[in-house]
C-alpha cells in the first residue's frame, strides 16, 4: 500500500477511501491535495475512466482505474470494500465536480462506511457552488434542488412544491432540457421571477445572464450558442409572503385603500400583513386602475 498518513485524519496509516472532487470544465481547477492522493493511492474509481484517464494524463498520473458508475455502483462498492480489506487505499471520482453530488458516489461511500473503513472527503470544484459565487445573489439560504425530473408532469409537479419555499433555488440542467425548464419555472413561479443562467462554468464561453424567468426564452433565442453547454440554474426566492395570492393581505389593502393615500395604505397592508411591499403596491395600483375603488387621495 502506498501510505498516505498526512492526507487522513492525524497519525491516519489505516486504509482510506478519499472521495475527490476533480475539475468542472478548467483542468487547472483540482487541489494540491487531490493530486497528491490520486497520484498516491492504490486505485481509483472513476465514473468514466476515459474521461479520468484525460485528467491523470494531463497530470501525469498513472495509478489503477475501476469503474464505479450508477449501473454498477454496489457491486463496485464491494470491489472497493475487497480492496480495502487487502490493505490498500482507494479515490473515488466523478467526471467532472464534487462525487455524489448529482453524481454516482453516495451509495459507494455509505457501504464502506458500513464496512467499517473510514472516509475522508476532498474539497474542490463544485458547478453549484461556483455559480453561486458568481451570481452575486444577497439570498441568505439556498436550496440545492439538482436535475427536474425530465418527464413534463413530473417536472411540473416537483416545481410546484418547490413554488413558495423562501430559498434561492439551485438547478441542474441539460442544455436539450433547459428552455423546455425555464418555460415551465415561468408558468408555475410567475414570469417575473429572476434568473441566473450560468453557462458553462470555468470554461471558454462561460456566461453568467442575469433576466427574469419571462425573459430568458429571448435571451436563448437572440444567438444559438447560448442553448450549449452546461447549465446551472439559480432562481429567485419566492418573495417572504406571496401577498398577490394571499386573500387576507389583500383584503387589508382593499379597506385602507378606501380610507387612505395609496402610499400610506400600502405602507400599513406591509406592516400588518407582512407581505412584500412591490407586491402589494402593484396591486394597490391595479385596484385604482380599475377604478374599484373611491379615490381617497
Ligand atoms: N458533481 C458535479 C458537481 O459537483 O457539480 C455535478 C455533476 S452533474 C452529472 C452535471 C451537471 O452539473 C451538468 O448537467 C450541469 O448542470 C452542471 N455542471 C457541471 N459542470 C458545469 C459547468 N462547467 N458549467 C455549468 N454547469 C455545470
Amino acid at each position: 500500500m502506498n501510505e498516505i498518513a498526512h492526507v487522513g485524519a492525524a497519525g491516519e496509516t489505516r486504509p482510506l477511501l478519499y472521495v475527490v472532487a476533480t475539475p468542472i470544465g478548467n483542468l487547472a481547477d483540482i487541489t494540491l491535495r487531490a493530486l497528491d492522493v490520486l497520484k498516491r493511492v492504490d486505485v481509483i474509481a472513476a465514473e468514466d475512466t476515459r474521461v479520468t484517464t484525460h485528467l491523470l494524463r494531463h497530470y501525469g498520473i498513472a495509478t489503477r482505474l475501476l469503474a464505479l458508475h450508477e449501473h454498477n455502483e454496489r457491486h463496485a462498492a464491494q470491489k472497493l470494500i475487497d480492496l480495502l480489506a487487502a490493505g490498500k487505499s482507494v479515490a473515488l471520482v466523478s467526471d467532472a465536480g464534487t462525487p455524489a453530488i448529482s453524481d454516482p458516489g453516495a451509495l459507494a461511500v455509505a457501504a464502506v462506511r458500513d464496512a467499517g473503513y473510514p472516509v475522508v472527503a476532498l474539497p474542490g470544484a463544485n458547478a453549484a457552488l461556483c455559480a453561486l459565487a458568481a451570481a452575486g445573489s444577497a439570498a441568505p439560504h439556498f436550496l440545492f434542488f439538482g436535475f427536474l425530473p425530465q418527464q413534463a408532469a413530473a417536472r411540473r409537479r416537483e416545481l410546484e412544491s418547490l413554488k413558495a419555499l423562501p430559498y434561492l433555488l439551485v438547478f441542474y440542467e441539460a442544455p436539450h432540457r433547459v428552455d423546455e425548464s425555464i418555460a415551465d419555472m415561468a408558468g408555475v413561479f410567475g414570469a417575473g421571477r429572476g434568473v441566473v443562467i450560468a453557462r458553462e462554468l470555468t470554461k471558454m464561453f462561460e456566461s453568467i445572464h442575469r433576466c427574469t424567468l419571462g425573459e430568458a426564452a429571448a435571451w436563448f433565442a437572440a444567438d444559438a450558442n447560448r442553448m450549449r453547454g452546461e447549465f446551472v440554474l439559480l432562481v429567485d426566492a419566492a418573495e417572504p409572503a406571496d401577498t398577490a395570492n394571499d386573500e387576507a393581505a389583500v383584503r387589508t389593502l382593499e379597506i385602507l385603500l378606501r380610507e387612505l393615500p395609496l402610499k400610506q395604505a400600502v405602507q400599513l397592508a406591509v406592516e400588518i400583513s407582512g407581505g412584500a411591499r412591490n407586491t402589494l403596491y402593484r396591486r394597490a395600483l391595479e385596484l385604482k386602475k380599475s377604478g374599484a375603488l373611491p379615490d381617497a387621495e
